[in-house]
């Protein structure tokens, strides 16, 4: 049997539009096109309660009121607003003070956090990056050791988008809660994809994205906590006061509509569907492991969202692996700056070599994809990995059982 090609396996880069959600998203466009913020008129009202369910049904998902949610354009702005909103109402004046603000966050944030809080350094902010250990995973009592008087933000993400580790939340959150530090997670990759309780797991700030679960791209929402405690922010967009006066703008409706849908769909096929990907998950990493040699998971089995799989293959360069799969999109363990191809710092930060770094590959299996579909990327990489190897002259030193390690290499 032949499979249908390119294969799509970076679900957690962004997803199809699940066509249920498409079909509620239409009648929004053209018929019930009306400003969700019209008070006068059955256009306005129709909008209206569509933006009322969409933000019930994410409330539910978390535990949350209705009255916590407020959109956005997707989690990068969710982040913004998160993270610059809480520093900024400190620093005017409203909050306690006790000298400059402090955050902290992880190494291994997404680039929405970590520029994010480079950016609040250069104004007058203090950031502890802490590290995370070889699994990917930080400690409540590493966040606990790193709170000061003045800290006022704990950033940590709910599961990484490059290797699906789960940090522990419930704990962090409590160590927050216990020193009065308003606790905020990039919650992008596990929402909808793992059960999440803010109330249980002391969360004061949420950040989500439909397109990370079937919606459209270009919306997202925040979770703001209003009660034990009440969470203020600094507005980032000022421009009617829409959303509490926690983001102006008039809402994309029809976007809000598909997110909303696309949270029901997660939430009520999640036992289902995540058993699902996870057999996928799991036949794909057992295949990999079993026929192929040097290959190592990166991040925590046991913590790990059920459709990622972060894998590094020894003795083999990046490029020219990525380059024999071109029939699969996938992502890599380097990311193209500028100027040339740098190691994930994700994975550096869990202790991987340069090279290890750019022989990984990421893996995220979704809601379409099929078991031929796996097999056959299990088979590619079998054929490949032996093929790139008897070309390495590496492998053949590894085969002679000469220590690499032990070599003195050239300068260069
Ligand atoms: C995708 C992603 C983002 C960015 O979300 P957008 O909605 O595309 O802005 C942020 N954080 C994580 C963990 C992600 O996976």
């Amino acid at each position: 049997m032949t499979v249908k090609t390119p294969i799509y396996l970076d679900y957690a880069a962004t997803c199809p539009v699940d066509p249920r959600v498409v079909d509620t998203m239409l009648p929004f466009f053209t018929q019930m096109y009306g400003n969700a913020a019209s008070r006068t008129h059955s256009f306005g009202w129709t909008a209206e309660q569509a933006v009322d369910n969409a933000r019930a049904e994410i409330a539910r998902t978390l535990g949350a009121d209705p009255k916590e949610i407020t959109w956005t354009s997707g989690a990068t702005e969710s982040n913004n607003l998160a993270i610059k909103g809480v520093v900024e109402y400190v620093l005017s004046g409203e909050a306690r003070t006790e000298g400059r603000p402090h955050v902290i966050t992880l190494v291994t944030e997404h680039k929405a956090v970590l520029d994010t809080c480079k950016y609040l350094e250069r104004h007058g902010t203090d950031v502890t990056y802490l590290p995370v250990d070889a699994q990917g995973l930080v400690t409540a009592a590493e966040i606990a050791a790193a709170i000061t008087p003045c800290t006022v933000l704990v950033s940590v993400m709910f599961a990484n988008n490059e290797t699906g580790v789960i940090q522990p939340m419930a704990e962090i959150g409590q160590v927050c809660r216990a020193r009065s530090v308003v606790f905020h997670t990039d919650a992008t990759q596990a929402f909808g994809k793992v059960p999440i309780d803010v109330d249980g797991m002391s969360i004061d700030l949420l950040s989500m994205s439909a397109h990370k679960i079937y919606g459209p791209k270009g919306v997202g929402a925040l979770y703001v906590r209003r009660r034990k405690p009440r969470v203020r922010l600094a507005a980032q967009m000022h421009g009617g006061g829409h959303e509490r006066g926690n983001r102006s703008g008039t809402l994309n409706v029809p976007s809000i509509a598909g997110f909303g849908d696309a949270v029901r769909i997660a939430r009520e096929t999640m036992p289902e569907e995540s058993a699902r990907i996870r057999g996928l998950r799991d036949h794909l990493y057992e295949r990999l492991m079993a026929e192929n040699e040097h290959v190592f998971l990166n991040g925590s089995y046991e913590h790990l969202l059920p459709g990622h799989l972060n894998i590094s293959f020894a003795y083999i360069e990046g490029e020219s692996l990525l380059m024999a799969l071109k029939d699969v999109a996938l992502s890599s363990g380097s990311a193209c700056t500028s100027a040339s191809l740098e190691p994930s710092y994700v994975l550096k930060a869990m202790g991987l070599n340069d090279e290890l770094a750019h022989s990984s590959l990421r893996m995220t299996i979704g809601r379409f994809t099929t078991l031929e579909e796996v097999d056959h990327v299990a088979d590619l990489l079998k054929r490949h990995v032996t093929r790139l190897r008897e070309m390495s002259p590496l492998w053949e030193m590894v085969q002679d059982g000469i220590d690499l390690n032990s070599i003195q290499w050239a300068a260069h």
